[in-house]
């Protein structure tokens, strides 16, 4: 059986076979790993030895700071303005853009703490893409500019970065975070929560330039404030030992396979043979986003006779294929395809689908 959620999402088969004697066997001192105090050695070489790996990973450059942080990424929907408005240095507002659900949602939240421009949108109209990269104004008086590297719920992922001049640019990369090199140092601050590619859900990596920790983050309390998190090791408070402990093990697996430029291809090959499934099904099948704009991880389609979803859903089901459902808001279908998911998992999903075509077309 396959289970294509958007998360919290499969993990990788060698991290659930190592997790049992890595987390839940008791040592010498009578403790599993995730028994262990987070302030002693054992936990505090596992937080170190992960914040190592993923910097290695994503070449982390030496003037960010990697936190890992309770809670998921409505969190940092919040912390964000709390930490980084600045209204004494005359960073009053936020700027925002608009790609779809999540970074709608993340704006909704921002301007509960402060004005919102928003400075790119996208149309809206078929098929769908990302805000157009040209031509940002971003106002000098927003603590940062925000984007959605890639939007979960509608498909769709940015093609490059924007250029947001001095204002700092913030992503929160949740659902493709890990599935690709990304070149941090085009970002003031990256976010990510971990129920996709990082590990189990409760857990939140942070990556923040160290200049962003020198802002006065007045409006944060002490647990959810990147600075306080920063000087205490992301110790300020217990942090989510499990996944942090899970991270670590992902991390492994992911150096092991071959780094990110190995899950990129994978992710592409997977993403291709599923992608030309749905164009090649002469309308039976339609994607909404347009070629350039379509998410690797999470890819959405719908039948072209609407009526016939749930059958398919039901069908699929019962061929072992599962979590298919689009998002709420969108309806239709949804592959979610992150790092852990086999080619094995999208070439079932592919025959499938050419059956049911067959069957119902
Ligand atoms: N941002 C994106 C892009 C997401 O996909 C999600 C959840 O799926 C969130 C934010 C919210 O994350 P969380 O549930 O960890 O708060």
């Amino acid at each position: 059986a396959w289970n294509f959620a958007a998360g919290p999402a499969r993990l990788p088969d060698a991290v659930l076979a190592r997790a049992g004697a890595a987390l839940f066997e008791r040592g010498a001192d009578g403790a599993a790993a995730i028994e262990r105090p987070f302030t002693g050695a054992g936990f505090r070489e596992v937080l170190a030895d992960a914040r190592q790996r993923l910097a290695a990973l994503l070449g982390v450059p030496d003037h960010y700071r990697v936190l890992f942080l309770a809670g998921g990424a409505m969190h940092q929907f919040s912390m964000l303005p709390m930490n980084l408005l600045d209204p004494a240095s005359g960073l009053r507002r936020v700027a925002y853009a608009d790609s779809g659900y999540w970074s709608r949602r993340a704006m909704q939240e921002a301007a509960r703490y402060a004005e919102v421009a928003v400075v790119a949108r996208h149309a809206g109209a078929l098929p769908l893409t990302a805000p157009p990269l040209d031509d940002w104004q971003v106002p000098p008086d927003c603590a940062y500019c925000h984007i959605t590297a890639n939007e979960t719920v509608d498909g769709i992922a940015y093609p490059a970065w924007p250029n947001t001049g001095a204002v700092p640019l913030v992503a929160d990369a949740t659902s493709c975070f890990l599935s690709a090199p990304l070149d941090v140092s085009k970002f003031g601050l990256i976010y990510a929560s971990a129920q996709k590619n990082i590990g189990p859900s409760g857990l939140t990596v942070v990556i923040v330039r160290e200049d962003l920790l020198r802002r006065p983050a007045l409006a944060a309390p002490s647990a959810l404030c990147y600075r306080l998190q920063a000087a205490q090791d992301s110790c300020l408070n217990t942090p989510p030992t499990l996944a942090i402990h899970l991270a670590a093990l992902v991390f492994d697996w992911i150096s092991e396979s071959g780094g990110l430029v190995a899950m990129a291809s994978a992710n592409r090959r997977k993403a291709d043979l599923l992608y030309s499934a749905i164009d090649s099904s002469q309308g039976f099948y339609t994607a909404p986003v347009a070629h350039g704009h379509r998410s690797t991880t999470n890819v959405r389609f719908h039948l072209a006779d609407e009526r016939l979803t749930e059958v398919f859903l039901t069908d699929a089901a019962a061929a072992g294929l599962h979590h298919l459902r689009g998002h709420r808001q969108v309806g239709g279908l949804r592959a979610s395809l992150y790092n852990a998911m086999p080619d094995a998992g999208v070439a079932a999903l592919v025959d499938f689908m050419a059956e049911f075509a067959r069957g119902h077309g």
